[in-house]
């Protein structure tokens, strides 16, 4: 479905954050980018999603390829009408927007538009927290319903490639739980095609059936999930703290 091949990032012109790294993401699985702070994991998807540009000063070179074709540098709006939505790191939900409201911005892109009314019935009946709060403003819900609403506003877009990036961020351990055990539903039952981009290793490790570890602009490790949780390097540098800051 994706593959990112020998991927170069530099911001400012000279600051270089990705190194060249080739990955893929099959479709139907989800795969994990795992790596440290500042190791260049949200630059990965942004340069996938079109939304590192160069007139910001950053300079994308290699190769994106969506389903055999090249879609490098395309603009962000050119890959959401490919299908490829990014929720971003944050959430970004609209919240002056209601929680209905924030959906139907999620399926601006879609054509058939009869479609939609029931896409919005799915969802809302998927995530109850966000069905019993159609009305309600989004920037009154707790950061897990917003994750939620993100979540469900991506799958709106109908998306065949989902880029998600730190779904974990500022949410406490329970709720972190319960994000991804959403996450990992919707990505069996559905057979989405996951790009998940996440610090917590522990959790993006239960989702992922693959995942790659970036290091200094490097892929140092690949491998399946399972062999990924037994690597010593990464039990040593990754499975420790995620276990310490998230005490799961
Ligand atoms: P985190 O898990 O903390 O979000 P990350 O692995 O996603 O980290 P990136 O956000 O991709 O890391 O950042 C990689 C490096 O690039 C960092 O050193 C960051 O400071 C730098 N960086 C990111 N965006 C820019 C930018 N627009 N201009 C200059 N430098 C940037």
């Amino acid at each position: 479905m994706l593959e990112v091949h020998d991927l170069r990032v530099a911001y400012n012109r000279v600051i270089r954050v990705l190194e060249g790294i080739s990955f893929a993401v099959p479709k139907g699985k989800a795969v994990t980018l795992l790596g440290a702070n500042g190791s260049g994991k949200s630059t990965t998807v942004k340069a996938i999603s079109g939304m590192l540009r160069s007139d910001n000063g950053a300079i994308v070179t290699g190769k994106v390829v969506l389903e055999g074709e090249d879609v490098t540098r395309q603009g962000a709006s050119r890959m959401v009408r490919r299908g490829v939505i990014h929720v971003m790191e944050g959430r970004f939900v609209f919240p002056d927007l209601t929680v209905k409201e924030n959906l139907l911005m999620g399926a601006y892109s879609i054509k058939d538009r009869s479609s939609i009314t029931e896409d919005l019935g799915r969802w809302l009946d998927f995530f109850p927290v966000l069905g019993a709060r159609t009305n309600t403003q989004a920037g009154y819900l707790s950061g897990g319903e917003q994750q939620m609403l993100a979540i469900a506003r991506a799958l709106m877009a109908h998306p065949r490639l989902v880029l998600m990036d730190e779904p974990s961020m500022g949410l406490s351990p329970i709720l972190v739980q319960e994000v991804f055990g959403v996450i990992s539903d919707i990505q069996k039952t559905h057979q989405l095609t996951f790009l998940l981009v996440e610090q917590n290793v522990r959790m993006a490790l239960k989702v992922a059936d693959y995942g790659y570890v970036i290091e200094r602009g490097f892929i140092r490790l690949e491998g399946t999930a399972e062999e990924l949780r037994q690597n010593k390097h990464l039990q040593d540098f990754y499975l420790g703290i995620s276990e310490n800051e998230n005490h799961i």
